[in-house]
């Protein structure tokens, strides 16, 4: 069939609309019948998010809701209901607030909300996320102390328990869990018995773990936890939340030095009007409700975990075959299942761009690095991927590999 320019270029808008849930049945079938792919097309997301999500996350965004009526509220409900579940910890103990904007927003409410007027905070750092932290405290003017550790090593436990007992200033204790810098895992539990014996309050940074990897808030002593609606749940970006300990919590009230972040205030006014503040992303809401189903049709927590395990496990095996080094000791368990940071190829022909362009016409994003002692990249092993989209990764990243000639 001959079609004018104009119109090719209108019925292939169609088919781009056709992998959204369009509401009548007439308008469906006329996308379907001028699709002819019910796949969406998008780049498979190899990084640390926002990452790639199921058609049917996407697709239960496609609604207005307004943000008063009762229908969102329940959503609102549900989702904090299905976050504490899947946290594993009960609503007399935890709340969970619900806080706008992307995940360092919701760290930023957190370390400017829960923190006394005149607390200090001591950060755990080894990696750019711990560092933005620190950056954060210094705009608000909190007090802080840092231990700085080696991108590649966890913290050590004794200098925690030196730090804190010299200096009895301090209040709070913050670390990333997962460091989605190098993709080291941080061990939580044993820092949390430290942290407890000193009396101190918890706050974690788990953006990048919760909801793949388990975390006991009981045997970790958290106080705070925070993480986002756009990475392990694979929900679509648009609001991040934080899990609090509820005896600690109701004690930071008029904490916060910034009005629109203030955590205290955001779930009081939640638990009486059952609404957000100001306008709530509804849209995201309703995906990460569906990407909450889904979680659970996975086998939770375990179920997402192990997939995850399988594309880093499958993902590390062949790019040590190729011949790329991972940053950290993969055989190490704190190396972790998120994301594996590689080091650049020693070889002339490397280079990061056009490795990253090569890919990226085969449909696939990865990621740059960001450790600050080693040239890396990142790859992900996170959001909607299966072992088989790995596979498919890595028979690309060997053929590149070849073609560019970076291992003889
Ligand atoms: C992704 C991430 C954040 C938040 O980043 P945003 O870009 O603000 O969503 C914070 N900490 C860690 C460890 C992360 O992986």
């Amino acid at each position: 069939m001959y079609l004018l320019p104009q119109k090719r270029r209108f019925y292939r808008f169609l088919r781009s609309l056709h992998h959204q849930n369009l509401g009548n049945n007439s308008q469906k079938a006329f996308c379907r019948n001028f699709s002819s792919s019910a796949k969406p097309v998008d780049k498979l997301l190899f990084t640390p998010g926002p990452l790639t999500t199921s058609y049917t996350v996407k697709a239960a965004a496609l609604h207005d809701y307004g943000s008063r009526d009762q229908k969102f509220m329940d959503v609102i409900s549900e989702v904090k209901s299905g976050l504490l579940s899947l946290a594993n910890v009960s609503d007399s103990d935890f709340a969970c607030v619900l806080m706008q904007g992307s995940g360092t927003y919701s760290v930023e409410s957190m370390l400017t909300s829960v923190v006394p007027r005149n607390g200090c905070v001591l950060l755990l750092i080894n990696g750019a996320y711990g560092h933005r932290a620190a950056k954060i405290l210094k705009y608000a003017g909190i007090d802080f102390e840092v231990l700085v550790f080696p991108e590649n090593e966890i913290p050590n436990l004794d200098m925690i328990d030196q730090t804190l007992k010299s200096t009895p200033k301090i209040t709070d204790v913050f670390v990333v869990h997962s460091e989605t810098t190098s993709g080291i895992i941080n061990p939580i539990d044993k820092i949390g018995k430290v942290v407890k014996k000193h009396s101190k309050t918890y706050l974690i940074d788990a953006m990048s773990s919760f909801g793949a990897i388990n975390i006991d808030f009981q045997r970790a002593n958290i106080d705070y936890l925070v993480s986002s609606a756009n990475k392990c749940i694979e929900g679509i970006p648009g609001f991040a939340f934080c899990i609090a300990r509820k005896e600690v919590f109701k004690l930071s009230e008029g904490n916060a030095r910034s009005f629109s972040l203030d955590l205290f205030d955001q779930d009081s006014a939640s638990n009486k009007t059952g609404q957000f503040r100001f306008t709530p992303p509804t849209h995201a809401l309703l995906a990460f409700r569906q990407a909450l189903k889904e979680i659970k049709a996975e086998g939770g927590v375990e179920g997402r975990f192990s997939r995850y395990k399988e594309n880093r496990d499958l993902c590390i095996s062949r790019m040590k075959e190729i011949g790329f080094e991972p940053y950290l000791d993969a055989d190490d368990e704190s190396s972790g299942c998120i994301i594996t940071s590689f080091r650049y190829p020693k070889s002339e022909n490397w280079n990061f761009q056009s490795f990253y362009e090569k890919l990226s016409e085969q449909n696939m994003l990865i990621y740059p690095g960001k450790v600050s002692n080693a040239d890396c990249f990142r790859i992900g092993h996170i959001g909607r991927i299966t072992p088989n989209d790995t596979a498919k990764l890595l028979d690309t990243i060997e053929d590149i590999s070849l073609s560019m000639k970076l291992f003889n």
